[in-house]
Order: structure tokens, then sequence, then C-alpha cells
């Protein structure tokens, strides 16, 4: 049992030093993405196949299992962690794994739908939870219905000017694919006039059962030179690990970014490591391999060396968006993104 020993003698003291967890490429990784949960109460066509594969409930993490693997992530020197999913406000011991993350030093985000925002958001804010992503990726209510397969179109209007008016930082995530939104780009836009969020315009990319062909991705020069027929915008200056271009309307209130992962990517500054739902972990969103943490925890083994080898065997890049298209890679909804 000295397996069992560790585990004891392992739950965060905060105390600790530790080598920052880096790669080959001398990049440090320090930002946790964890898939709270496979399931999830949308179907977007984008990201859920039409007959998912879901893992079984006995090779998920439970809640202590869950919140040990991110506690270690967090001794090795993680500063910021993203819930996600599925839908992480589905899980129903979201406010368990809030209230614990909430005592530990690291800036907390989350992304989600928005459907069940209105119900979260008092526990979010008490919790410093305040930066925080809402997919929504049509302002037209029938189409709402017809990509995420359920309703919830209103709900998620409401959500959002909610977060905003209770002060939290929102960011909007819209993929974009040809013949099925790309048509309201300017309408996204205009919504920055008043509205002080962020619209970030994702290119649409290939997964699991998502029937994703290269001539549904808008490019993002494409994004660019369709808003510009409306807008004259600015470039803003974007952070050292950005994956948005920020740009910005002159006197809109908020501004719009584009995530360009397939035409140009920004893996020379990644820091994001991901964790999912039945802990295994993955060292980039578009790996095929993926290193169970799980069964190790559960024979009372420390993850640590582990981690440290994924981390250090992270390819430089992803190898260009015809190669990802070609690869099998799980569904997004059991990644988050
Ligand atoms: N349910 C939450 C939500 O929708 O925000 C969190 C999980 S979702 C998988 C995380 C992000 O992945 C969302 O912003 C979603 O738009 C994005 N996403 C899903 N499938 C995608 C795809 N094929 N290409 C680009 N982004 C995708
Ligand atoms: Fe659910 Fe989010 Fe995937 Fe839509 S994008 S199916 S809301 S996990």
């Amino acid at each position: 049992m000295m397996g069992m020993k560790w585990l004891l003698s392992h739950r965060y003291q905060g105390d600790e030093m530790n080598e920052p967890l880096i790669d080959k490429h001398g990049r440090i990784h320090n930002y946790l993405r964890v898939s709270l949960i496979e399931k999830c109460n949308l179907r977007c066509r984008y990201c859920m196949p039409e007959n998912p594969d879901w893992t079984p409930k006995e090779e998920l993490c439970t809640t202590d299992e869950l919140l040990t693997l991110i506690d270690r992530f967090i001794e090795l020197g993680v500063v910021k962690v993203r819930l996600t999913g599925g839908e992480p406000l589905v899980r129903k011991d979201f406010n368990t794994i809030l209230e614990h993350l909430a005592g530990r030093d690291v800036e907390l985000s989350m992304t989600t739908n928005g459907i069940l925002i209105d119900r979260h958001i008092r526990n979010l804010k008490d919790h410093g939870l305040l930066k925080i992503n809402v997919s929504l990726d049509t302002l037209i209510p029938e189409r709402f219905a017809m990509i995420t397969r359920r309703t919830g179109f209103e709900k998620v209007i409401k959500n959002i000017k909610l977060l905003v008016d209770e002060g939290f930082e929102v960011k909007v995530n819209v993929v974009v694919m040809r013949n099925m939104n790309e048509d309201e780009l300017i309408d996204f836009v205009r919504w920055t006039k008043d509205l002080p969020i962020i619209i970030r315009f994702i290119e649409f990319m290939p997964f699991d059962g998502n029937r994703w062909d290269d001539d549904k991705m808008v490019p993002l020069a494409e994004m660019k030179e369709r808003i510009g027929e409306e807008f004259d915008f600015d470039k803003l200056t974007d952070g050292p690990h950005d994956t948005t271009k920020h740009y910005q309307v002159p006197g809109f209130a908020g501004q719009f970014g584009i995530i360009s992962s397939m035409t140009e990517h920004f893996c020379g500054s990644c820091n994001r490591i991901r964790l999912l739902a039945n802990g295994a972990m993955k060292n980039c969103l578009f790996s095929t391999d993926e290193t169970d943490l799980l069964t190790p925890l559960r024979n009372g083994e420390d993850p640590e060396p582990i981690i440290r080898q994924v981390i250090l065997e992270k390819k430089p890049s992803h190898a260009g968006r015809f190669n990802i298209a070609k690869q099998e890679n799980r569904s997004m909804v059991t990644i988050g993104g």
C-alpha cells in the first residue's frame, strides 16, 4: 500500500517547489483545461456525433480522483484552470469542484453553452470564477435549434447579458461554418457596438463524427475580408499565449477575435495541457495520443513522472490542416476545446 501512502501524504499543501512542466521545445505548460463531463444538454452538430460512444461510468473520474489529479497539476506549476466539457454545468458535483478549486492559488475560467448560467451565477461569482466563454453560433433562434438540435436560444442570450451585468469577463465563441452561419459575421461584430464582450470566431475544426469538410471551413483571411466590407477595424495587441487574434471597430464597446487553429496555428507559444473526464491527459488538442492517469492513480502511484514525460514529448506543432483532417481524434464533446 505504498501508493495509498503517497496519495494520503500528497494532498496539496501549497508549499512544494517544483521544476516547471517544460517540453523539448522550451515551452512551459501552466494552463490546464479540464473536461469535467462527456455529456451535454445540447447536441451541436459540429461537436457531438449522432451516436456518441460514452465512456462507462466506472471508467470516469470520481470527484475525489478528478480533484487529486487537478491538484497534482497545480503542484507542478499550473496557474490557470479552465473548466469545460461536454457541458461543465451539467456535472452534478460541479459546486464541490468549484468550491475546492476556489481554495487553490489558480485563475479559474469556464467554457459553457450558457443554458444553466442563471442557476449558477451567484455561486460562480462568490467563488471567483469570473472569466466565462459562452458558445453561441448564431443570432437567429431557428438556426440555434438547427445547429444545437435543442431549444434554449433565448436563455443563452439572456444569460450572456446577465453575465455582463454582473461584471463577468465574457467571451462568445462562434464556430464559423460555410452555408451555416458565415453570413452572420457582420451581425455578431455589430453586437459588440454596445455590449462589452469579445466575440471569437473559430475556424471549424475536424473531430470524430462532426462531418468536417475543408469546404465548410471559413479561413481567417476570408473572415477578415468579409467583416472589412462592412467595418473598418483595428488590430489589437494579443497576449503572449493568446490563441485569438484580436480586433476592434473604433468606438465599439466590445471586440472581436479570430481563432485560426486550421490556417495559422499558434503552437509556438502553446502552454496548454488537457485533462479529460476519464482521467486521460492530452498534450495537444489535435494529438491522437492520450495518456491514462486514472489507472496509475487508482493503483496508488504518483502520476508526476508520466505527466512530465507526456509534456516533454509534445510535438512542436500540429501537422497542418490536411493532415489533421485525415487523423482520427475523439469527438470534441469529450475533449472540451
Ligand atoms: N459545452 C461547452 C460549450 O459549448 O462551450 C464547453 C465544451 S465545447 C466542446 C468547447 C468549445 O469547443 C465550444 O466553444 C465549441 O464551440 C468548440 N467546438 C466544438 N466543436 C468544434 C469544432 N469542430 N471546431 C471548432 N470548435 C469547436
Ligand atoms: Fe455541448 Fe458544447 Fe459540444 Fe455544443 S459545443 S454539443 S454545447 S459540448
